[in-house]
């Protein structure tokens, strides 16, 4: 048997920077995108496009929009605006979609089954982004124990980016020396811009005080992506 990994992949700075990553230790990688009526239509075609590029086993698009039926949020609806800079209180901001990563998962393990694939990896992060549940480790591995339990089969949902902050998810790209690939090519912004985004919502903010911040503190942060990765 090969070493196969699936990948859940949305097109953005996190999944991409995983597949790049994963490219270096599998044989033969799965994509997966899901394509859950999203208002960003781009998504779907920057995943497309990335995964074609990078070389990727297969691509896979599956359609899941009976989540968008299902559950309302600013990242399905037109109508409810995307979270601002100075917008994120204490409670869960309109771009949760309740479930998601749950049923992304739960369906890329399902794809894994059937392809014989091991490993399930996802660029969930709990440092970041912990006002998502179902981002946070402990999720992820219950979740885990469910669908081996499930399905009697052998899996482990990988999750490299977990304990990495943003600065660290860039040092990552440079170490695999496609830091301007992923600044360029990927897209993050909740407003749909592919590259350095609105730089206006939480995403594009996010993503660029990771980027500074990395670009200010190249060795040390790079340092310490080392030491949570055990790279070389
Ligand atoms: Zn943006």
């Amino acid at each position: 048997m090969s070493n196969k990994a699936v990948i859940v992949f949305s097109g953005g700075q996190d999944s991409t920077t995983c597949l790049i990553h994963a490219l270096t230790h599998y044989d033969e990688i799965h994509c997966i995108t899901f394509d859950y009526g999203q208002r960003h239509r781009a998504e779907i075609e920057v995943a497309q496009q990335l995964a074609k590029e990078l070389g990727v086993t297969v691509h896979k698009t599956m359609d899941v929009s009976l989540l968008n039926e299902l559950a309302i949020s600013s990242l399905t609806r037109d109508n409810i605006p995307v979270p601002t800079i100075n917008s994120s209180g204490e409670s869960l901001p309109s771009t949760f979609v309740p479930g998601r990563n749950i049923l992304f998962l739960t369906l890329a393990s399902i794809y894994a089954y059937q392809v014989q694939a091991r490993t399930v990896i996802t660029g969930v992060c709990e440092t970041d982004f912990s006002g998502y549940p179902d981002c946070r480790d402990d999720f992820v591995k219950a979740l885990n124990k469910a669908l081996e339990l499930g399905m009697d089969y052998q899996l482990t949902l990988d999750t490299p980016l977990m304990w990495l902050n943003k600065a660290e998810t860039w040092a990552l790209a440079d170490y695999h020396q496609r830091l301007e690939f992923i600044r360029d090519q990927t897209l993050t912004c909740y407003n749909g811009i592919k590259g350095n985004g609105c730089s206006n919502c939480d995403a594009c903010n996010l993503r660029a005080k990771g980027l500074n911040e990395y670009l200010n503190n190249k060795d040390r942060v790079t340092h310490s992506l080392k030491a949570k990765l055990n790279l070389n």
